[in-house]
């Protein structure tokens, strides 16, 4: 008979999550965020103009960029950052320049 495991469960993620809920972003199409291949110029910049205007209404902005910050998020607008900014911003060694 194999020798019975206790299975360890994994730490509740819900309170580094829960900021989500109150995310401007929340019903917005993803695609708004997150630029789809090959987007060049106006289009692109007009989108990231777009979501930039919903972060700056969001009550967690500062809780989004930090977490973007912290997690390296490579893609998308994250407390109303590009991953552009926040990558030039990390290798100035600049990130908190970012915080809100
Ligand atoms: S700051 Fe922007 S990307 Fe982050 S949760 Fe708010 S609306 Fe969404």
């Amino acid at each position: 008979m194999p020798a019975l495991k206790l299975l360890t469960l994994p730490p509740a993620v819900a309170e580094s999550w829960d900021w989500q809920l109150e995310a401007a972003c929340r019903d917005r199409d993803a695609a708004l965020f997150f630029h789809p291949d090959n987007e060049r110029g106006d289009a692109r910049d007009d989108r990231i103009a777009a979501a930039k205007e919903v972060c700056r209404t969001c009550p967690v902005q500062a809780q989004c960029l930090r977490h973007a910050l912290r997690t390296r998020e490579p893609y998308g607008i994250w407390g109303g950052t590009t991953e552009d900014e926040r990558r030039a911003a990390r290798s100035r060694g600049r990130a908190g320049s970012l915080s809100l």
